[in-house]
């Protein structure tokens, strides 16, 4: 086995693995606890999560990938049974990626042999300052964003979005590398401008609830330029949604068709100055994945932006009502002297008839009454309707997407209760 091989993970616990022997085998990391499956490894590439740690002191959300001095192993005594399987590339969490710029390596080998539970072991610690040393005394030039580590969700607020999207559109126009499909630098600056002109929406947190409820029964969507309420967007919903943990997604036009971007929220749990560099550097948001779509593309059911397409198709339904939020006032100075005009923020709630579904679609005699303690979603289906000149075209609609019981009641998800065929709409009965 000459080429080069691909970094793998195991599919069962995200954990990035070590090889062992030739040919070779894929094993855990001696140093992992697992409940005793064996590895499965699957490709790198092909996940939005991988479990790895900071190569430099076991933090468990890395945030840089280095690339330096090939150390292939190294064992320290009994005290840690320490075995690990590095290669060129280390991964660094956000405070040793810090002290590594500021040239406090001690600080980064303190962590260390705090993490792995070295205490005075003076012997340990010489060997992890000689291994740290190695690998960045044969440091290359860059680094790379890690997109795959799982933080904690961080909440984004509407008024902070156009200072979130500038930061972003300023990372893509950056020297720190993007993984894989992101890499190139047309791509990246495509995106960037895309940001800059884009229209920007903040998602409130029931109309969150409705669409990722909507976004687990999403047919098969055709691309087109009206399913989209701006040319360029992005779009940010309270928290991840969806199984892939989505927090945001971006479209950009382009003369091809679209690029479509889904990303995470960074940083949580960080503060200092690890996290002020991390906010100056790269921002608030990492792209997980991106697909390039043309006019009339065909997105599967388990896209990776079924999220971005049931809200779409959701706002295009008009079963939103979509207000402005007020934007920082720190904000709208800064794009005043720049003779940028002032950004608008766009706040998509659930509209007062909730989607306007037609009244035979929510009945259904016999069905219990609905309870006043709490608010559901009536059980809401897709429909594929014809649309668009001559109405040749279709488009899934949702039907039944309204809420019933009192304002300020918890939502109670995922239930199927219809309603009566006598009851109204909430806008019509609230009194
Ligand atoms: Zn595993
Ligand atoms: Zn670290």
């Amino acid at each position: 086995m000459t080429a080069p091989r691909e970094e793998m993970a195991c599919q069962i616990c995200l954990s990035p693995l070590n090889t062992l022997g030739t040919p070779p085998t894929y094993v855990h990391p001696i140093q992992l606890t697992t409940d005793g499956h064996a590895p499965v490894p699957v490709p790198v590439s092909q996940l939005d999560t991988v479990q790895r740690t900071c190569d430099f002191c076991g933090d468990p959300y890395p945030t840089w990938t280095l690339v330096g001095g090939e150390v292939t192993a190294l064992a320290i005594g009994a005290a840690a049974g320490l075995v690990q399987n590095f290669g060129q590339a280390w991964a660094a969490c956000a405070t040793c990626q810090t002290h590594i710029d500021d040239g406090r390596i001690y600080k980064v080998v303190d962590r260390a042999v705090q993490a792995f539970g070295l205490g005075d072991h003076s012997q340990a610690r010489e060997r992890i300052k000689q291994l740290h040393q190695a690998f960045l005394n044969a440091r290359g030039p860059g680094r790379t964003l890690i997109t795959t580590t799982a933080w904690p969700a961080t909440a984004i607020t509407a008024r902070e979005l156009p200072k979130i999207r500038d930061r972003l559109a300023r990372f893509y126009r950056s020297e720190d590398g993007l993984p894989t499909a992101l890499a190139t630098a047309e791509t990246r600056q495509d995106i960037a401008a895309g940001l800059d002109r884009a229209g920007l929406f903040w998602i409130d947190s029931d109309f969150t609830d409705l669409a990722e409820y909507a976004a687990e029964k999403l047919p098969d969507v055709t691309t087109s330029r009206d399913l989209m309420p701006s040319t360029d967007g992005l779009l940010v919903w309270p928290r991840p949604v969806t199984p892939r943990q989505i927090t945001a997604a971006s479209w950009t036009t382009t003369t091809e068709g679209w690029h479509l971007v889904s990303y995470r929220t960074i940083g949580g749990g960080l503060d200092g100055t690890p996290l002020q560099r991390l906010r100056e550097q790269v921002g608030w948001l990492a792209p997980i994945s991106t697909v390039q779509v043309h006019e009339r593309h065909a997105l599967p059911v388990d896209h990776p932006v079924a999220a971005l397409t049931a809200t779409w198709l959701l706002i295009a339904q008009q079963a939103a009502q979509v207000t402005t939020a007020e934007v920082d006032k720190v904000v709208r100075k800064t794009y005043a002297r720049t003779n940028r005009p002032a950004p608008e923020v766009r706040v998509v709630r659930i509209g007062a008839n909730g989607g306007g579904a037609p009244s035979s679609a929510r009945s259904a005699p016999g069905d219990p009454a609905p309870s006043q303690t709490s608010r559901f979603w009536v059980s809401g289906h897709w429909r594929n309707q014809p649309y668009g000149p001559g109405r040749a075209l279709r488009r899934p609609i949702y039907i039944s997407p309204f809420l019933r019981g009192p304002d300020n009641a918890p939502i109670r998800l995922g239930t199927t209760v219809r309603i009566l065929g006598s009851q109204k709409p909430k806008s019509e009965n609230q009194n």
